[in-house]
């Protein structure tokens, strides 16, 4: 595999985005002092990338880099990757020259080993034409700000081909959603989307193995099923290994929020290696009993978003519901309750939440699936809300 860095790295990314903040206080409250431990302890032991964004925790993120990082260790000790979002069609090129130099003040360097377009996706491909994002990126790389280039990606696999046919010439590395669970799953396609970056010769760094933290909380049916197989090995260290273990793969990033999560995921990645055969069974009969978790049978049609006076993004609320009652994560299920919920800056993202729903209950008329939406957002309020 080529040397993007200089050298190889180790397969254990840190990645900046769900940093832990101040007791009681915003996810832009970054606790600093805890953060410098983690990176302390991330480096001493010979790991040295780290993952952040323009946007993670508000722009503080970026900011985390310099105080705990690179201002305390020689530049040539680590490699930072940030992203540019390019959410607004309109954006100026003197509005992205601005977000990259905004992006290596925060962080305190001078350039950036890696630089990625931020969440590329299907939809977007003439948009970033229009903007001439492509050449933008490219002159972050002629003008030293950045090492390496390429784009961040969520969607599916045929569209990704074609991104790739496009532009794989054009950039060094693309980051991928794979895990487990995704990958053979028909939304998120972690599967085709590695072998697309493969096929294409483009490096690969693997965002979300634990899925959100989703994999490192089953119900105990399905903890069990781990346990037996290796009562030491937590369930996030299964789901770590699995990505580590796939060629081409340059490093796979762990969003990690303490010093015990540091402590494991480094331990994992120097100790355990990629799955074997009898490791990779244990997952898939995890799988198959997962399948067996009572859920909202909903198949996304969104016949119920056309028609509600609200907007609420139901097909999505319940997606959260039953990922909840897989992996019992009640932090990450908020999370993303408040990511599908507030808006945000993506195209078309509405800010509606389920405690909006005024039960007017033409969303049930039109539903195939004959699901009580009412009762549902009800739910969603008491979990999330
Ligand atoms: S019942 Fe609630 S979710 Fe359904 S259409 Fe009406 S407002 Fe929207
Ligand atoms: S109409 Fe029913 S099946 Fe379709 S997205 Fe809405 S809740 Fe899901």
């Amino acid at each position: 595999m080529k040397n993007y860095f200089g050298a190889p790295i180790k397969k254990l990314g840190f990645g900046f985005m769900r940093l832990p903040t101040l007791p009681g206080k915003p996810d832009s409250e970054i606790d600093i002092e805890q953060v410098k431990k983690m990176v302390d302890l991330y480096l001493e032991r010979g790991f040295t990338y780290f993952d952040t964004a323009f946007v993670y925790h508000g722009g503080k993120s970026e900011e985390a880099i310099r105080e705990a990082v690179s201002k305390r260790y020689a530049r040539d000790k680590f490699q930072v990757t940030t992203k540019l979002p390019l959410w607004n069609p309109n954006v100026t090129l003197d509005e992205m020259k601005g977000m990259t130099q905004t992006s290596l003040d925060r962080a305190g360097i001078d350039f950036y080993d890696l630089y990625f377009l931020h969440g590329i996706g299907p939809g977007r491909e003439e948009m970033l034409d229009k903007i001439k994002a492509w050449d933008y990126l490219q002159s972050v790389k002629d003008t030293g700000k950045a090492k390496n280039i390429g784009f961040s990606y969520h969607g599916d696999g045929d569209t990704l081909n074609k991104i790739l046919d496009a532009h794989a010439k054009d950039i060094d590395i693309i980051q991928l959603q794979i895990n487990y669970l995704d990958w053979e799953d028909e939304g998120v396609q972690s599967k085709k989307c590695y072998d697309a970056a493969v096929a294409h010769g483009v490096g690969v760094i693997v965002m979300e193995p634990v899925k959100g933290g989703s994999l490192a909380n089953f119900t105990p049916a399905v903890s069990d099923i781990f346990k037996k197989a290796n009562p030491d090995a937590s369930l996030a260290s299964w789901a770590l290994r699995f990505p580590q273990g796939l060629d081409g793969v340059i490093t796979v990033l762990s969003g990690m929020s303490n010093v015990e999560q540091v402590d494991d995921n480094t331990k994992t990645t120097d100790n355990a290696g990629p799955l074997n055969d009898a490791e990779k069974k244990v997952i898939a009969n995890a799988l198959e009993e997962l399948k067996k978790v009572p859920t909202i049978p909903c198949t996304a049609c969104r016949y119920c978003v056309d028609d509600c006076p609200k907007s609420i993004n139901t097909p999505g609320i319940i997606g959260i519901l039953n990922d909840y009652a897989k992996y019992q994560n009640l932090a990450g299920a908020k999370r993303s309750y408040g990511m599908t919920t507030g808006g945000g800056p993506m195209p078309g993202a509405v800010a509606a939440k389920s405690s909006d729903c005024i039960e007017c209950g033409s969303c049930e008329n039109h539903c195939p699936q004959h699901i009580k939406i009412i009762e549902t957002h009800k739910e969603a309020v008491k979990l999330f809300e």
